[in-house]
């Protein structure tokens, strides 16, 4: 077989989408001569497009929950002894804008949700500056358990949480992925570079685009860098479409 151009992206993007999976063994079985290849099994994905070569995902409150599934009472790194809940992700399953933070606090261990101490405060301010509510938008970390002391997760706990993150983003698809902070951008992007140079440009990342700014917590400790990542969300706002609110004048 020699497969056209948009064939062999379609393959590829479907085996990109396997692997972010967990699936790396791939067999191959006899085909008949001149066979149609059929990319969305009925039962599965449906069928990518020459546009948008990822398969879409029709049940993504269902692909979240077989992700959450296989994270299952995870002990697969350190970072399980320490945690009190599993932080997985929350927001609207089908957000064209996603937040990608680091990993979560004590608040978010305590809650299970991400980005509901005062570092959430401050994001969902960032969300309601661009015209949306934290409700429109998909919120996930790179790890899922609190690192001991609030501290950066080491490469190798990020490595082992981080495809379900991949997995994460391949459900919803997001138009736009931020991502907040360091950690976040240098695991995504696979890039060891500085937020000064990492932020203010897009990435094309599977399928989507993906901007760096600062993490929230960053800006509270030094809220001088909060006009500069106005100016990221503002590159993001002008891409979806988004428009900041008027201001109250009751204010
Ligand atoms: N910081 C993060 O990176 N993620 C959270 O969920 C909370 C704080």
């Amino acid at each position: 077989m020699n497969p056209d151009p948009v064939t062999r992206q379609r393959l590829a993007a479907r085996v990109d989408y396997y692997r972010d999976m967990g699936i790396y063994d791939f067999y191959r079985r006899p085909v008949e001569q001149d066979v149609q290849l059929n990319l969305g099994a009925a039962d599965g994905p449906a069928p990518a497009t020459a546009a948008s070569p990822l398969p879409v995902i029709q049940d993504k409150p269902g692909a979240l929950k077989a992700i959450r599934e296989d994270i299952g009472d995870c002990t697969r790194c350190r970072l399980h002894m320490g945690r009190t809940k599993i932080v997985f992700g929350v927001g609207n399953v089908h957000a064209e804008l996603m937040f990608v933070g680091e990993g979560p606090g004590a608040d978010e261990d305590a809650q299970g949700e991400p980005f509901v101490g005062r570092a959430g405060q401050l994001l969902n301010n960032m969300i309601a500056a661009m015209g949306l509510k934290r409700e429109d938008v998909y919120i996930a970390n790179v790890v899922k358990c609190r690192p001991p002391g609030n501290r950066t997760p080491e490469k190798d706990e990020c490595d082992i949480c981080s495809p379900f993150l991949l997995r994460q983003i391949a459900v919803i698809q997001p138009r736009v992925i931020v991502a907040l902070g360091a950690v976040a951008a240098k695991n995504l992007l696979a890039m060891n570079d500085s937020m000064a140079n990492l932020r203010g440009r897009w990435y094309d990342f599977r399928g989507s685009k993906l901007a760096v700014t600062y993490h929230p917590a960053y800006l509270l400790r030094d809220p001088r860098q909060k006009k500069e990542a106005w100016k990221d969300l503002q590159m993001v706002m002008k891409f979806l479409g988004l428009k900041a609110p008027a201001k109250s004048t009751e204010e």
